[in-house]
């Protein structure tokens, strides 16, 4: 098999229902071009794999130790009290032999390599419930489309078989990237998560240009296309950027998408940028929930007077056009 025919995944889910209509596998890809700040899925960030810590189940180096046995750059090992605390990322390696040793659970290995036919025989299995709900695949992330190749042949294999497919993007890429995969793909999901460019740099790591150019070659080719906006707190909560979002939607898409839908703030993630040394970015905001929702409300209203098919959430009923 050929590199292209392995993809790098986080994690893979059976039955979910967020990402597309009806009741979906959805697959995780590794490595992202944005760093947001809310981002609950830390572990997608790397491309490459990487241990993650979780000290509560380490058993203790007196009675295992297998970690230390296995590890090339023992150094990286960071001990107290016995457990497994962390692990030195400036020493390690990555070579994820501590994980595989572990009987415990205590290093989990973010990140696995799957190949197109072992996805397509997981995928497999739930057809029925495909046909039934009117389901199908998500690729998700992390950035799917870093990953073109491995992504292409998995939607290619998916639609031979008649399975809807869905891609969940960024769309920061280049556009002859996006067209690579757009005659296998039955939805993309997008999002905006700013509409100036130097605040949308600030807290993701990238501008927006190259992404709302993308949205906008999606739209103008009719493919199918669902627009979030992840509702952030103290960084795109307010009525400049929903109007300027709005304006957008309408002056340069031409109302052209399924959906739009506000996904509120939720914190998310927290373990696991604790199991990857990482600080939670955002582990000092305080917003009152019930408020912060009906907020959100008021945007989702002044969008639908816009004319706009906007919803809070993501599993309102989709118009679909295929
Ligand atoms: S990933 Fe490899 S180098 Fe890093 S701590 Fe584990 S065994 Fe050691
Ligand atoms: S192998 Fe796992 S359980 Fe054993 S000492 Fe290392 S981290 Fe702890």
């Amino acid at each position: 098999m050929t590199k292209s025919e392995f993809g790098r995944v986080f994690n893979i889910q059976r039955y979910t229902i967020h990402d597309g209509p009806g009741i979906r596998t959805e697959l995780f890809l590794k490595g992202c071009p944005l760093k947001c700040e809310w981002c609950g899925n830390p572990e997608s960030h790397k491309s490459i794999f990487e241990p993650g810590i979780y000290p509560s189940k380490c058993i203790g180096k007196d009675k295992c130790g297998f970690c230390i046995d296995v590890c090339e750059k023992k150094e990286s090992l960071v001990f107290k009290d016995n457990k497994l605390i962390s692990i030195d990322r400036s020493k390690c390696i990555n070579c994820m032999e501590c994980a595989i040793a572990c009987p415990s659970d205590a290093i989990k290995m973010w990140g696995e390599e799957i190949s197109i036919d072992d996805a397509m025989e997981i995928i497999r299995k739930d057809i029925p419930y495909y046909e039934k709900s009117g389901g199908g695949v998500t690729l998700s992330g992390g950035e799917p489309l870093m990953q073109i190749e491995f992504v292409k042949g998995l939607l290619r294999k998916c639609k031979r078989e008649g399975i809807h497919t869905c891609v969940e993007s960024t769309l920061c890429t280049d556009f002859e990237t996006i067209e690579k995969i757009i005659p296998y793909t039955d939805l993309i999901i997008t999002d905006i998560k700013h509409m100036n460019t130097n605040i949308h740099k600030k807290h993701t790591k990238m501008q927006n240009e190259r992404i709302l150019e993308n949205i906008k070659m999606v739209s103008k080719i009719n493919k199918p296309m669902i627009i979030r906006i992840p509702i952030i707190p103290n960084v795109n909560d307010d009525m400049e950027n929903m109007k300027a979002t709005a304006d957008f939607i309408l002056d340069e898409l031409d109302n052209n998408i399924l959906t739009l839908q506000l996904l509120q703030f939720m914190r998310l993630g927290e373990e696991k940028y604790k199991s990857l040394n990482m600080i939670y970015p955002m582990k000092d905001i305080e917003y009152d929930k019930d408020k912060f929702l009906e907020k959100v409300k008021s945007f989702r209203d002044f969008f639908k007077e816009k004319g706009i098919n906007c919803i809070v959430g993501t599993t309102s009923k989709e118009k679909s056009n295929d």
